[in-house]
């Protein structure tokens, strides 16, 4: 940590250069892999200083205070092939291409293309098998590191078997290098931020590759890629915090020394607050990242950390960058000093690595099946002594399985949840033992007679139940269902 600040510490000028010129600083990145951090996720026995996922992410935390163009070279090539090999990858090609990456050779992961982007399963790019070769044919687009990169993790597609498609297994990954006869740079994007970091077009056009040079077995694709994005979207994040700490301290500085209203604009309590809610999402985002990284150096289950570490960080940059440009003022909107760059960099946060949409979308899966002990609704009933509705750690238990008892329970459940359905498994939950089968028939009696409702799936599967009007005066008198509070005027009740 203190040798890669140190570092950052000296080198803050010629990120700023980067800013201006453009040029790529080819003797920073190969200083960093002299120093060795280009093999921080990698073990000894191939050149690296494996200080695990944490150790990567001090890194990337810190060479981002530099620049992108550093830090976005430096992380894409560790989770963009130095991951997938160590992972997936067999031993011979792990002692290809592993010290290569340690000598900082960049690496660069290839998924997206032009029709292909949050879908990334839906690849076009294809590699076709031709006795020990495979011949790829397609184009990537977005990759970061194009043409800076010298190993391209391609994820092509190797089936059309529409099983092999449903089982996710219609995917393979392929390290490509650079001269390799038909594969080239296509175009390069001239983007709105991220300065000095290539990020292009490939283009492959009957690429003969080895065999030998797939990682892991044909149809493994999606599985590497998935697998992978735990790291890259921990990654991608702990490259942000360089900026907001940077920002933080531009615009503290600034507060102390600009004057107005004769007084230190820092003086301000509006200023403070404003550097106060800065200095907390910064820590807060701190926390969230390294808390997942940790998890992943404990090899423990971080699917939902992850994604939820590359959801959280885009708001907390946009607000770290917003509020800091405020406490600057004008100066925050000249390119004089850095903070521009970073306030133009906030955007592509919300896409790049995964959009915030495909974020919640992982995170309400991963969610619901992490919580879901948690998850379950309670029993409730009326309170015998407070007559108000409520859970109880003791339910009524049904014993026996009949239409009576079963019309009983979804009567009660009106009672102290009269807009809802009761699930399959609430039902289930009432009575002592039941199978689905004895449940199904019950419920499809009671539907016959037109005493429940029933809510199918698409498999015709039922899944949620609810007594009919009909069914509820079956199942007791109207009077059963009444209930007012104690305060009512007893002439407003009939
Ligand atoms: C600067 C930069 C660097 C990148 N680097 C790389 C790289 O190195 N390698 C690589 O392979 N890719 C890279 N990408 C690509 C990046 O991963 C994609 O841009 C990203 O996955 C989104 O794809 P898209 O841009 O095609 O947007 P689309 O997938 O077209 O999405 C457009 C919008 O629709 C929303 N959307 C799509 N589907 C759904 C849905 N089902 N539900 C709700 N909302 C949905 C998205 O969230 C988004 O808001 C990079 C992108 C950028 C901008």
């Amino acid at each position: 940590m203190t040798a890669t600040k140190s570092f950052a510490d000296d080198n803050l000028s010629r990120g700023e250069e980067v800013s201006w010129t453009r040029v790529y600083p080819t003797d920073l990145l190969k200083e960093v892999a002299r120093r060795g951090w280009f093999g921080a996720l990698i073990p000894r026995e191939y050149g690296g200083i494996d200080v695990g996922v944490t150790g990567c992410c001090i890194v990337a935390e810190q060479l981002s205070r530099i620049c992108i163009a550093l830090a976005g070279a430096c992380s894409v090539t560790m989770y963009g092939g130095a991951e997938q090999l160590l992972k997936f990858g067999l031993e011979e090609q792990k002692r290809r291409w592993l010290p290569r990456f340690v000598n900082g050779v960049v690496g660069a992961i290839c998924i997206t293309e032009p029709t292909v982007g949050s879908d990334a399963a839906s690849i076009d790019t294809t590699a076709k098998r031709s006795n020990d070769e495979y011949i790829i044919d397609g184009k990537k687009r977005f990759i970061t590191n194009a043409g800076l990169a010298d190993i391209y993790l391609v994820f092509a597609r190797t089936s059309d078997s529409p099983r092999d498609i449903a089982r996710h297994q219609h995917l393979s990954a392929f390290i490509i290098e650079r001269g390799a006869p038909g594969f080239t740079v296509e175009r390069i994007n001239e983007l709105g931020g991220w300065v000095g970091l290539p990020n292009g077009f490939l283009d492959f056009n009957e690429v003969r590759v080895l065999a030998e040079n797939r990682i892991g077995a044909e149809g493994d694709g999606w599985k590497i890629l998935v697998d992978g994005l735990n790291f890259e979207r921990t990654l991608f994040s702990a490259e942000k915090l360089g900026p907001m700490g940077e920002a933080i301290r531009y615009a503290v500085c600034h507060a102390q020394r600009r004057i107005q209203f004769g007084q230190p604009t820092i003086e301000s309590e509006v200023t403070r607050f404003k550097i106060a809610d800065m200095i907390a999402r910064f820590k807060t985002a701190r926390l969230v990242i390294y808390h997942a990284a940790q998890l992943l150096d404990l090899n423990a289950e971080a699917a939902l950390e992850t994604t939820l570490a590359k959801l959280h960080i885009p708001d907390a940059y946009d607000f770290v960058m917003n509020e800091a440009s405020q406490v600057m003022g004008g100066d925050a909107w000249t390119r004089f000093y850095p903070l521009n760059g970073f306030l133009r960099d906030a955007r592509v946060n919300h896409v790049a690595a995964g959009t915030d949409e495909v974020m919640k979308l992982v995170i309400f899966k991963q969610g619901m099946r992490a919580l879901a002990k948690d998850l379950k609704m309670p029993t409730r009933r009326i309170h015998e002594r407070l007559n108000a509705p409520m859970s109880t750690p003791t339910p009524i238990i049904m014993e026996m399985m009949n239409e009576a008892n079963l019309l009983s329970i979804l009567a009660d459940d009106y009672r102290v949840n009269p807009g809802l359905h009761m699930s399959r498994e609430d039902v289930k939950r009432r009575f002592d033992r039941i199978d689905d089968e004895t449940l199904d028939n019950a419920l499809i009696g009671l539907e016959q007679k037109a005493l429940v409702r029933l809510h199918r799936d698409r498999k015709n599967v039922i899944q949620l139940v609810k007594a009919t009007y009909a069914g509820l005066r079956k199942a007791n008198p109207q009077e059963h269902y009444q209930w007012f509070p104690e305060w009512m005027n007893k002439n407003f009740i009939f």
